[in-house]
């Protein structure tokens, strides 16, 4: 196809591996499967990842590569596919950054993606192919061409193995309040049936077309973003009831390869004035408030939030996306008020960063994967507010398994359906937000855990660790993969 172009395509060695990274049409799936590829070519010489997304997903992804000078040496190349034509705006190819009904338009019409990605594998036969889970027909068009294929997860072993168990369920969870998943080690899990994700109460949705492949059990292998360290039941349990390999790789945020500015740049071009403004502030005084890459909030919601942090009295650093919203949520005067401790960023914060610096004490966040990796990896305890998908699940993982979070708030119905969800109101806002900011308060034992769990989780990626090592072993096993195919 003339609509596929090579960007970067300095360095070809034919002599190299070529490996291609496939990530799903978001920013939480994009970003990872970036740092992934990246971590790929920084541990191995001979592999030379490809980063294959379509045209208006390149620039979550090369924002680092034009700026940080190397782009002339950057291992990672960039091959583009079409967006599939669905009569969406040009430039609209990614969940959570326009419209809502844009963005369910592309999760409906993800499958009509298949033709490109199968173009693009046939004319390039890569050695191996990197997939985003959620496109599960690359095994089976990479099955078809003899390429070795493996599944990327941009979410954890708990929450895949809670899922898997809700989708056997179905409908029946309908039937419901509460939903108890049994044959899990560790506590019981048991969660209301309105925090579930909304997919798996679909009739078959495995058996979709889309979603079904004879392939689930014959890829090579499964990687996923997480770490031992921070749920090893659960990876144990992954490991055992997986039929592929599976390789615990993460977090892939905490890479060696990241020089600071690639930190600032990651997924899209940071906002720098608030590193600045943390820098004078004084150490362990700052909340971080997050709600990931997604624009969830009506403004009634956001407009509560405003009031909270006023009323908590504490230093916030508050990150609100859709940029393009109006100002009608912010209270009258509210900004002149909260001037000297709070600060608002519109747009893209550098969020790695922005966890990385003294000034922050806790993370107010929506329990996105990346996010609260990246917050563990911080060592920064949290206060969770789930807000969709998988995100209940992942806050049951940290305050009830774990114990580095604690609730924001339990005092009403909470849903991953918006509509169904009460407001949060300002007062439980205020007080969950200076309760959790108290040294020596009711939280002090989730604030030490929080700790211990980043030095942790951190070493895991360092040399000797368990990431690192699943990374050398995924990447033996790899090699191997792509030699044997090449002796056939
Ligand atoms: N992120 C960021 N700046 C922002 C918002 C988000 O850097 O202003 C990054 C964040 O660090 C994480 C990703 O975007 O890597 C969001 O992924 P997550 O799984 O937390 O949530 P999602 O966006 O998928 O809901």
């Amino acid at each position: 196809s003339s609509n596929d172009t090579l960007i970067n395509s300095n360095n070809v060695n034919m002599k190299k591996w070529r490996v291609f990274v496939i990530p799903y049409f978001a920013r939480g799936h994009l970003i990872p499967m970036k740092d992934f590829a990246d971590l790929l070519s920084a541990n191995h010489p001979d592999i030379e990842p490809t980063m294959v997304v379509t045209p208006g997903n390149t620039k979550f992804i090369t924002s680092s590569l034009g700026k940080s000078n190397r782009s002339m040496q950057y291992p990672v190349q960039i091959l583009t596919y079409p967006f599939p034509l669905i009569g969406l705006k040009p430039d609209v190819e990614t969940v959570g950054i326009g419209k809502s009904t844009e963005s369910s338009a592309i999760d409906k019409a993800a499958h009509m993606a298949r033709p490109g990605q199968e173009q693009i594998l046939q004319k390039y036969k890569p050695d191996a192919v990197i997939t985003d889970v959620m496109f599960p027909w690359i095994a089976a068009i990479a099955a078809d061409l003899g390429i070795p294929c493996l599944f990327f997860a941009s979410t954890g072993a708990f929450p895949i193995l809670i899922i898997r168990s809700l989708l056997k369920m179905g409908v029946y969870l309908g039937l419901h309040d509460h939903a108890t998943v049994s044959g899990l080690p560790g506590p019981e899990i048991r969660m209301p049936v309105l925090e579930l994700p909304t997919f798996v109460f679909e009739d078959n949705y495995m058996q979709k077309p889309e979603r079904a492949t004879k392939s689930w059990t014959d890829v090579f292998g499964f990687v996923v973003n997480t770490c031992r360290g921070l749920e090893l039941e659960y990876c144990n349990e992954f490991e055992k009831t997986q039929a592929s390999q599976a390789y615990f790789v993460g977090p892939v945020s905490v890479s060696c390869s990241m020089n600071q500015h690639d930190v600032i740049e990651r997924g899209g071009e940071g906002e720098t004035n608030c590193l600045r403004w943390l820098d004078n502030k004084e150490e362990q005084s700052v909340i971080f408030v997050s709600f990931g890459s997604q624009c969830y909030f009506k403004s009634a919601q956001l407009h509560e939030l405003a009031m909270g942090l006023e009323e908590s009295g504490q230093n916030f650093l508050w990150v609100i996306r859709g940029v393009d919203q109006s100002d009608e949520w912010m209270p009258e005067g509210w900004e002149e008020r909260i001037a000297d401790r709070g600060l608002v960023v519109r747009g893209w914060a550098p969020q790695l960063a922005i966890l990385a610096h003294a000034a922050i004490r806790a993370f107010l966040t929506h329990c996105g994967w990346n996010s609260i990796l990246e917050g563990t990896a911080a060592g920064v305890p949290m206060l969770t507010w789930p807000l969709a998908f998988e995100q209940f699940i992942n806050e049951k993982l940290l305050v009830d398994v774990v114990g580095c979070a604690a609730r924001l708030w339990e005092g009403g119905k909470r849903s991953t359906r918006e509509t169904e969800s009460e407001l949060v109101p300002r007062t439980e806002i205020a007080h969950a937000v200076s309760r959790f900011m108290e040294p020596e308060g009711e939280n002090s034992s989730v604030h030490c855990k929080a700790r211990e769990l980043g030095v942790v989780i951190r070493s895991a990626m360092a040399e000797g660790g368990s990431s690192t090592s699943d990374l050398s072993r995924l990447i033996s096993d790899l090699i191997n993969a792509m030699q044997s195919k090449t002796c056939q």
